[in-house]
């Protein structure tokens, strides 16, 4: 690049905890690049859960929307996030927006971008289940994404393929790997201690619920399942760290407080929960990205959910559909417990990608914003 060139103005958007894990590779990626010049608005959807993340890889915000409100509503805080990101867009005055996955913060910032007429590249592009109401709202979130950006880098060739089913330009569609994958193994070399205390010679059960179609009755039933495991094997000792949501969190303690064998913990950080990913037996878990990351570990999970926007995940046999029923939670647990597994293999290249996401991203905008970009812009 000529010292006369202007550099590129990139800004990325994230809120949630899954967002900043998966943006942050992008971020540390971008932050290298002589001719951009990067910039990271955090929207706070989940401050608490999203914060510690910052010092882990070493990134921070530029703005802070700071945009929840307690008992918000998802439209109150899409209507918040939709103007407090047009007003920043218009001071930051950026070449192209960045966002990942499915949230209302992605949302907003498609929805901004396009309101602004800036490219909006989004990260992650193409998951579906082919169902609106499920999950509720992140399918609809990330097909309205999709269409209102103008750049999609699609984790896999399964997301690629959905994408050009809804008539999106081939062209503009690049599969990436998932960046989930380069935090992964960031993390994983980093090998952070646990921090929780678990007997000696159990085999470890890795736990984790929060989506808001478990809520409720289905919340009821998983506990059920996870009753079951409890009982029948008294090698195993379960870590759940539980989700600070309040339909979630007073519901798991007041079930499972008493029980000997079932460690109720806060939020664990990324680097703890990647090594209770790696140590555990099996997960249970409805998260989109543990699915992702336990596949890519080699560590078996019982997905908590009755669709899954991620089949690569369901290939190999490392993940399993269980939804909330009690009788084949406790049974798939069963399986897996009889294989006697102990820490699992990974970290293993998946479909889910190879570590160099974020590089292809990377060199996917620099064409874009600069080589294809049309004439030098002077300082
Ligand atoms: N995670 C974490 N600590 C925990 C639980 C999860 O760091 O105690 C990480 C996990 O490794 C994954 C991400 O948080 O990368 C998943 O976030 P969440 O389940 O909230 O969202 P989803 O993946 O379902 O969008």
């Amino acid at each position: 690049m000529s010292p006369f060139e202007r550099r590129r103005n990139v800004v990325v958007v994230a809120g949630t905890r899954p967002e900043v894990i998966k943006t942050a590779p992008i971020l540390r990626a971008l932050g290298e690049q002589p001719w951009a010049r990067v910039r990271f608005v955090f929207t706070a959807q989940h401050r608490d859960l999203a914060s510690p993340l910052f010092d882990f890889f070493g990134v921070s915000p530029d703005v802070d929307l700071d945009a929840m409100r307690p008992g918000q509503s998802p439209a109150d805080l899409c209507n918040r996030l939709v103007v407090a990101l047009h007003a920043a867009l218009g001071r930051e005055e950026p070449d192209c927006v960045i966002a990942q996955g499915d949230t209302t913060t992605v949302l907003a910032a498609a929805l901004a971008s396009y309101m602004r007429d800036v490219p909006f590249a989004h990260v992650e592009a193409g998951l579906r289940t082919h169902r609106l109401d499920a999950p509720f709202p992140e399918e609809a979130n990330r097909v309205a994404a999709s269409h209102l950006a103008s750049i999609h880098f699609a984790p896999t060739d399964e997301a690629r393929d959905n994408l050009l089913r809804e008539g999106i330009e081939p062209d503009a569609v690049h599969v990436t790997g998932n960046t989930g994958i380069d935090a992964l193994l960031y993390a994983a070399r980093r090998e952070a201690p646990l921090g929780v205390d678990l007997a000696e010679g159990r085999r470890l059960v890795l736990v984790t619920v929060h989506r808001r179609e478990n809520h409720g009755e289905p919340l009821r039933r998983i506990r059920e399942g996870i009753l079951r495991v409890h009982d029948a094997h008294p090698d195993v000792e379960f870590l759940w760290p539980v989700h600070p949501n309040p339909a979630v969190e007073p519901v798991v303690r007041a079930e499972f407080g008493d029980l000997p064998r079932v460690r109720l913990v806060g939020p664990l950080g990324y680097g703890p929960f990647v090594t209770a990913m790696k140590r555990a037996a099996f997960i249970l878990s409805d998260s989109g990205g543990v699915q992702e990351e336990a596949t890519t570990l080699g560590t078996p999970v019982l997905v908590l959910r009755s669709v899954s926007e991620r089949p690569e995940a369901f290939r190999g046999g490392v993940a399993t559909l269980v939804g909330d029923d009690p009788e084949l939670i406790a049974r798939e647990a069963s399986r897996l417990l009889a294989g006697g597994r102990g820490e699992s293999r990974g970290p293993l290249a998946t479909a889910f990608g190879d570590g160099r996401a974020a590089a292809r991203i990377v060199s996917h905008l620099h064409r874009k914003l600069v080589v294809e970009a049309p004439g030098p812009v002077f300082a």
